[in-house]
C-alpha cells in the first residue's frame, strides 16, 4: 500500500522534547487554576454520565462563552481546539484547487490544512517591519479570486494587531471571500470584532480557550459567526467533537469571571514586564524587539540560533522562527531568569 503524495511525506507534529524547567515557548499561561477552583472541578467533572455520548452542540459552554464575551450564543460552534475549527474550515469549507489567501509569517496550521485540502496557497510575505497593509491584502485577495483567507490578528508570532477599522477595510474590501479571523490573541488587547459578525456574511472569528484562559490541555476553542455559516460549521465537524469532560471544565471555568479578569491584568503585567526588560537589551544590529498586544514578546536577532540554543543550555525553552524568536510571558521568576540568560547570551555574542 502507498500514501498518497500529499501525506506521504508528512511527519505527526513533534514539539521539543527534553526537559526544561522553564517552558516559554507554547504561549500557554502560566497561572494554574486556584486550588478551590481545581476541587469544584473535581466534583463536576466526578458526576457526569461518561458512559453517554456528550452534547454535539456543547450548548451549555457555548452559553457560558458567549456570556463571557456578550454575544449570543446562535452564533457560536465549540470545537475541540480552534485547531479543529481552523481543520474543518479548510478542509470543508474549500473545493480541491481553490485558491486560500495567508499573510505570512502567520500561525502555521493555516497552510498546513488548506494544502492538505488540496487548496493552492497565496502567500502574501510581510515585510521587515511585519506590518500587514490592509490594501496589499485586498488587492491579493482579488487579484487572485481567492475563496478563502486566513489570519491571526493579533499575530501569532509577530505580536502584532491590526486595528479593529483595518480589518473592517479588510472585510469590505474582499467581497465575499469567506474570512477567517484567528483572534487567539484578542484576550490581551481591545479591538475584537466579536460584536460585528452581523455586519459581515463573510467572517469567521476563532476564539481559544489555550491562552488567556488557560486551559490549552482541556483542548477547546470557538467560531462566531452568522447563522447560516454556524450551521454549516456544526454540519461539517465531527458530531462528538468536544469531550463531555472538556464542555463540564470549559463551562465551569469560563463562569469564573473574576478570577479570569484578574488572569488577563496579571499576564497582561508579566507581559509588560518582559517587554520592558528585553527592551531594555535592544541594540541595533543585535537585537530588535517588536511592539505587543499579545502575551509574547517577539523579536529579530543577528544569531537567533546561537541565542536559541545558549538559552535551551539553561534550561530555558523559547520559540525560534528562522532569525527571529517568540518568547512567552511567564511567572516573574521565569521572566527574570530568561532576561539575565538573554543578557549573558548576547554578552557573549559580542565578545
Ligand atoms: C495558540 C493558537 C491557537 C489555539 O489553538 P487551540 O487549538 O485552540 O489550542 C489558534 N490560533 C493561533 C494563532 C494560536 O497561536
Amino acid at each position: 500500500m502507498q500514501l498518497n503524495d500529499k501525506i506521504k511525506n508528512l511527519e505527526p507534529y513533534e514539539p521539543e522534547r527534553g526537559n526544561f524547567p522553564i517552558r516559554l515557548d507554547a504561549n500557554e499561561s502560566f497561572l494554574p487554576l486556584p486550588e478551590k477552583m481545581q476541587q469544584r472541578l473535581a466534583k463536576v467533572l466526578s458526576s457526569l454520565p461518561l458512559r453517554r455520548y456528550p452534547d454535539p452542540l456543547a450548548e451549555e459552554v457555548c452559553c457560558k462563552f458567549a456570556d463571557f464575551y456578550g454575544i449570543s450564543p446562535s452564533l457560536v460552534c465549540a470545537g475541540n481546539g480552534s485547531d479543529e475549527l481552523i481543520s474543518v474550515l479548510c478542509g470543508s469549507f474549500t473545493k480541491k484547487g481553490d485558491r486560500v489567501v495567508v499573510i505570512e509569517p502567520d500561525f502555521s496550521m493555516y497552510r498546513f490544512y488548506t494544502s492538505l485540502a488540496e487548496c493552492e496557497v497565496v502567500s502574501l510575505q510581510k515585510g521587515q517591519d511585519m506590518r500587514i497593509d490592509p490594501d496589499q491584502v485586498i488587492q491579493t485577495v482579488r487579484e487572485n479570486g481567492a475563496k478563502m483567507l486566513l489570519f491571526s490578528n493579533p499575530c501569532n508570532p509577530t505580536s502584532l494587531g491590526l486595528s479593529r477599522e483595518e480589518v473592517r477595510r479588510i472585510l469590505r474590501g474582499v467581497g465575499d471571500t469567506l474570512v477567517v479571523l484567528d483572534e487567539a490573541y484578542m484576550d490581551f488587547w481591545d479591538q475584537s470584532l466579536l460584536g460585528e459578525t452581523d455586519k459581515f456574511d463573510h467572517l469567521v472569528i476563532l476564539r481559544t480557550c489555550s491562552k488567556m484562559l488557560g486551559l490549552a490541555g482541556l483542548r477547546l476553542g470557538f467560531a462566531v459567526a452568522q447563522k447560516p455559516l454556524i450551521r454549516a460549521l456544526r454540519a461539517c465537524k465531527s458530531p462528538y467533537n468536544v469531550g463531555m469532560l472538556t464542555q463540564a471544565a470549559g463551562a465551569a471555568v469560563l463562569s469564573e469571571t473574576a478570577f479570569l479578569e484578574e488572569a488577563r491584568r496579571k499576564i497582561l503585567n508579566a507581559r509588560d514586564e518582559l517587554y520592558t526588560g528585553i527592551k531594555a537589551l535592544e541594540r541595533p544590529g543585535v537585537l530588535q524587539v517588536f511592539p505587543t498586544c499579545t502575551n509574547f514578546v517577539f523579536c529579530r536577532l543577528a544569531d537567533s540560533l546561537r541565542v536559541f540554543e545558549f538559552l535551551k543550555q539553561k534550561g530555558i525553552l523559547i520559540r525560534r522562527i528562522g532569525k527571529d524568536l517568540r518568547i512567552t510571558a511567564g511567572t516573574k521568576e521565569e521572566n527574570a531568569l530568561l532576561l539575565r540568560e538573554l543578557q549573558n547570551a548576547l554578552e557573549a555574542q559580542t565578545v
